[in-house]
């Protein structure tokens, strides 16, 4: 009797088809940006400093299918892993369902706009810096804010 509710309302994630899996990203692209970590508070700090392969003006990697091997450090996001990935965004649509919650208004697949996600405040900058063009001893200067 789930004929009318969504998808993400009635299927694990686990359950969710490939399609359904990729268009809970809500595109904010804070995943694709360089944090940090303090070991002793465990607090994360953003920075605007972007991975190589993403275009912070469309807010996507230009090489989605081949990210793995192009950026080692790269996490592929599982129903599995996401649960224990507690350095993404409190935000992210894979954790907020995994922790029970609901996608907020502002999610694509609820808003129906890719851009509210900006207008929430939650996307990164389109200005954001690519690694390439900063050392990284400099990225501590690069903080934006805690997560
Ligand atoms: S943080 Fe989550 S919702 Fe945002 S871009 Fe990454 S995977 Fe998608
Ligand atoms: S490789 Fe692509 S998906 Fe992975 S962090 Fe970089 S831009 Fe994001």
């Amino acid at each position: 009797m789930n004929k009318n509710k969504p998808f993400w309302k009635t299927k694990s994630l686990s359950e969710m088809s490939d399609e359904e899996w990729e268009s809970l990203c809500d595109g904010c692209g804070r995943c694709c940006i360089y944090i940090l970590h303090n070991e002793d508070t465990g607090d994360v700090f953003e920075t605007d400093v972007g991975c190589k392969l993403f275009d912070p003006k469309k807010r996507a990697c230009t090489n989605y299918a081949n990210r793995s091997k192009l950026v080692s450090d790269c996490v592929q996001l599982t129903p599995d892993n996401v649960e224990r990935l507690h350095w993404m965004p409190k935000t992210c649509a894979y954790r907020r369902l995994a922790n029970g919650k609901e996608l907020k208004d502002w999610h694509p697949l609820i808003s129906g706009d890719r851009e509210s996600v900006a207008r929430a405040g939650i996307a990164v900058s389109p200005d954001l810096i690519p690694e390439n063009e900063i050392d990284n001893d400099l990225l501590e200067s690069r903080i934006t804010k805690v997560r």
